[in-house]
């Protein structure tokens, strides 16, 4: 008789947390029995994911034969798809990035160029990577766009009208032979957090992405929160003033009409003409604003003050919906460091119940712009770690895609 899969999933994540673990062990955590154990092993064994290590210490009797991930076997590709550039990496099961490399790119207006332009990325990296043939267990793609759960390979053609023709999904999967998921950014920067930042071992947390636009990414219960629709998180296009300043989505008054790059560059630029400097000065963006504002410059710190304020609010709000433990500020803007966090925390102390506020922990991440493809790729592991069927390479290439696209399973341990 066949093991339910979901004692092999549960078998596969131990051991890859562990690193090296006996059977007795793993018996003994996962509440199984030893010759169940000792089955969903030799299938393991069979698909490639696990091997027999070295003779551990005894415990008295027979010593015993340790199990290990074989975690040099496997690799995974993390495509992030910006607005305006393309990042890919290949990581290793431990989280570690072997290689990466990233270019500008026309994303919205010129979809041709930008397949182009992965191609010529993901071929790269997987060089500088010296990928082998069947190591690569697939690759993530975070999209700067909500995926609809119906058309899980698709960009969305409300906010990307260029791409409505596209199935990037089925695309890439044909090219290179291997799964693809695609996955909101900002969701992927919470995963990418979840396994290997600042998320780690906190099962409630927003991760908030500060660029561009604004994004946030909600893991609950150790798990993305997507809602219905793939669209939960959208934390940019929640009013903060409904007589505000218009934004792209059509309405006024947006977190990110106040507080995305486009804003904080022209409220810096405002506020300098008042000042009366010189106008033909060039105008900074957004980063360099933060990074003066973090050095002091008055007028930078005004403008960041504004915004940290307007972004306490939104959080505040957030914080009183959700009640996240922790929330993860990742982009341009957190280089302003303490002249961001001051006014922010003041907002969200002034604005939340006294229980959230007691939880509120609002920290910058440490990954980095690398939050969302580490993200990426961690969903391709993810996934094998829930469904370890996927894990015995060389998949016939007959098999339909739609059974690749998309995720599937029990969240695994982080
Ligand atoms: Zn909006």
């Amino acid at each position: 008789m066949q093991p339910a899969p979901s004692n092999l999933a549960a078998v596969i994540q131990l051991i890859w947390t562990e690193g090296e673990i006996s059977r007795a062990e793993v018996a003994r955590r996962c509440d199984l029995s030893r010759s169940t154990v000792s089955a969903l092993v030799q299938q393991l064994i069979d698909l490639g994911g696990v091997r027999e290590a070295r003779v551990g210490p005894s415990q008295g009797g027979r010593p015993p034969v340790m199990l290990r991930f074989e975690h040099d076997r496997f690799r995974m590709i993390g495509l992030d798809i910006g607005a305006t550039h393309l990042t890919a990496l290949v990581m290793d099961p431990r989280g570690r990035t072997l290689s990466r490399a990233s270019v500008a790119c026309p994303v919205e207006s010129d979809p041709p160029g930008t397949l182009r332009k992965i191609d010529q990325l993901l071929a790269e990296v997987q060089a500088k990577a010296s990928l082998s043939a069947g190591q690569l267990l697939g690759i993530g793609v975070a999209v700067p766009c909500p995926v609809h759960p119906s058309t899980p390979g698709r960009l969305s053609p409300s906010i990307l009208p260029a791409w409505r023709d596209i199935d990037l999904g089925a695309t890439l999967s044909q090219r290179w032979a291997v799964p693809t998921y695609l996955e909101n950014d900002a969701n992927l920067g919470a995963l990418g957090e979840l396994y290997w930042g600042q998320g780690r071992g906190a099962g409630d947390f927003a991760y908030v992405k500060l660029a561009t636009g604004v994004g946030a990414g909600l893991i609950i219960d150790g798990d993305i929160y997507r809602g219905g629709q793939g669209i939960a998180g959208e934390i940019g296009h929640t009013a903060i003033d409904a007589q505000g300043p218009p934004c792209r989505c059509g309405l006024f008054g947006c977190l990110e009409a106040m507080i995305g790059s486009k804003a904080i560059e022209s409220d810096f630029l405002a506020l300098r003409l008042q000042q009366g400097t010189d106008p033909k000065k060039p105008a900074p963006d957004l980063g360099s604003i933060s990074a003066a504002a973090a050095a002091g410059d008055p007028l930078a710190v005004a403008v960041i003050e504004r915004a940290g304020h307007h972004l306490g609010v939104a959080l505040a709000n957030l914080l009183n919906i959700v009640n996240p433990s922790r929330i993860v500020l990742s982009g341009r803007l957190t280089l302003a460091g303490e002249a961001l966090l001051a006014p922010l925390n003041r907002a969200i102390q002034a604005r939340t119940m006294w229980t959230n506020v007691a939880a509120a922990d609002v920290v910058i991440s440490s990954l980095g712009d690398d939050a969302i493809p580490l993200g990426a790729a961690t969903l391709v592991l993810r996934t094998a770690l829930a469904d370890p069927t996927r894990l015995s390479l060389g998949l016939p290439t007959s098999v339909p895609r739609r059974q690749f696209v998309g995720v599937g399973g029990p969240p695994p341990t982080p």
